[in-house]
């Protein structure tokens, strides 16, 4: 293809969340859009990311579920997970959901170039597919590149027995035991779901805390959860890197924590210990994009030092969430096409972690709130008085809300079933900015899980009803 100047109003590089939900909005605007990526549209989160791993979340549940009943007397048997039917079923979800884009694509009238592409200078872009080399004009360009698993200094990935969460979510066997390196998202979502499906799990955090991003109340409720499990926590535990090495049947990780060595072996060992945004080879330093600690910098317009170009999605940092790469991508095109809207403010970005109990969060944490000096208000529900809880077995957790003197909700963290589906509204209470003593009349609907949110908002002045 060759493309005269000017020929598109915008290029993304890179059709993940942020990059093809950027060009739709884009094409909604009127703007003549095309699309580079070098693999597959929908990048990340539906290939290797939020799609696949939900769904091995997915059979988890049904498995902690069918053992619950067991537990409780009211079912017999056992309920056999098949991992490679379940690699089938991953596999098939991903490619429903990969029609779905593809189809996006051609309705909005977007062009898809498939290829390599590098920034060549101002609004150019060279793109190299299968030997060929094609160069694409635009008035702007939207970088949406994403990351990649990014490992420890002295730590050889060798990809069999030292693995990524690409490396396992390309498997059709499971584990029979893995040692997780890292207790954020990644790390605690896949601790979860090999223990239930079976595997024996050592999760190691170098920080005092699981889940260290989160609320100390949130990793307090997780990791006392998966200590009941089975899952073995190692927190302050730092991992001689140089010294992780593949054995006869596995791997031996050692490490050391709380004063003692310990060397744990297992068949794998995941490293969950961050992402790496994609920023070389893109030809960065032939326009004037900044990049600091390895990731590209905006403003809270995502418009990057370059003239016309600019970034979203985990290439620019922050949260690494695909709904917050979606909604800057949007904030992103319309900000181009003179549409006012609002930028996206990491303390309104939901948080989901799929692990058992789930956790939900967004806005502050309490130390957080304290240390902005807003002397915090809270309140907090167990999930062990909610009817709904009670109802579905699962009762660890909690929901809790932080709020300023005002009554105005800053923070709101959730542990337990279910949790995530309550990220909408807390959601939308903290973007309308909805004061506390609106919410305690809001009537929640009984029995619900929502109601431990409501018990949590009358908590904040003493008013919970079943505590
Ligand atoms: C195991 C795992 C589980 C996750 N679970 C969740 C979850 O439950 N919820 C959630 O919100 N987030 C989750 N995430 C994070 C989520 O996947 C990312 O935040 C999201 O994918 C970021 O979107 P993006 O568009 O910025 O980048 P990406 O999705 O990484 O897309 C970038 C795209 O750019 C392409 N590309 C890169 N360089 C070039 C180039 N030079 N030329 C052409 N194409 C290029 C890539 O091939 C890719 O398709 C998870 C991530 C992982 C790894």
């Amino acid at each position: 293809m060759s493309t005269g100047s000017g020929e598109f109003d915008l290029t993304v590089l890179g059709g993940g969340t942020g990059g093809y939900v950027a060009a739709i909005r884009a094409a909604q605007l009127g703007m003549r859009v095309a699309v580079i990526e070098r693999d597959k549209l929908g990048g990340t989160c539906l290939h290797r990311g939020c799609v696949p791993t939900k769904v091995l979340a997915h059979a988890a549940d049904l498995q902690a579920a069918a053992r619950r009943a067991v537990a409780d007397r009211f079912a017999t048997g056992e309920l056999n997970i098949d991992y490679v039917g379940l690699s089938r079923q991953k596999d098939k979800v991903v490619a429903n959901l990969y029609r779905g884009i593809e189809y996006l694509m051609k309705k909005n009238g977007i062009t898809v170039v498939p290829g390599l592409g590098r920034l060549t200078g101002p609004g150019e872009i060279a793109v190299e597919s299968g030997g060929g080399k094609t160069t694409i004009r635009s008035t702007r360009i939207l970088l949406a590149t994403g990351s990649r698993p990014k490992g420890l200094p002295g730590l050889n990935i060798d990809h069999e027995r030292i693995i990524t969460s690409d490396d396992l979510l390309a498997r059709d066997s499971m584990p029979r035991s893995l040692v997780i390196i890292g207790a954020g998202a990644i790390g605690v979502e896949f601790a979860s779901i090999m223990n239930d499906l079976g595997a024996d799990v050592y999760l190691v955090e170098v920080l005092p805390r699981v889940l260290p991003l989160e609320d100390e109340d949130v990793s307090r409720e997780v990791e006392r959860a998966f200590r009941r499990r089975g899952i073995k926590v190692f927190t302050g535990a730092r991992v001689d890197t140089e010294h992780v090495a593949a054995t006869e049947n596995g791997v031996a990780v050692p490490l050391r924590a709380g004063g003692a060595e310990h060397v744990l072996a297992a068949e794998v060992a995941l490293v969950a210990t961050g992402r790496a945004a994609n920023v070389e080879e893109i030809g960065l330093d032939r326009v004037s994009v900044q990049v600091e600690r390895g990731f590209v910098v905006t403003d809270e317009h995502q418009r990057t030092a370059a003239e016309g170009i600019y970034a979203i999605g985990d290439v620019t940092g922050g949260l690494l969430l695909a709904h917050a790469a979606a909604a800057q991508g949007v904030h992103a095109v319309e900000h181009m096409a003179g549409v006012v809207s609002m930028p996206v403010l990491a303390e309104r970005v939901p948080r989901g972690t799929y692990c058992r109990p789930q956790v939900a969060s967004i806005g502050l944490s309490e130390k957080q709130a304290a240390e902005w000096g807003l002397k915090p208000l809270v309140g907090k529900f167990p999930f062990r008085a909610n009817s709904k809880a009670q109802v579905r077995g699962e009762v660890d957790g909690m929901a809790k809300v932080v709020a300023d003197a005002s009554g105005r909700v800053v923070g709101i963290h959730c542990v337990g079933p279910e949790v995530t589906e309550l990220l909408g509204e807390m959601s939308a209470i903290v973007t309308a900015g909805v004061p506390l003593d609106v919410l305690k009349t809001a009537v929640h609907a009984h029995p619900t899980l929502t109601e431990a949110l409501h018990e949590a908002f009358l908590a904040c002045g003493g008013e919970a009803i079943h505590i």
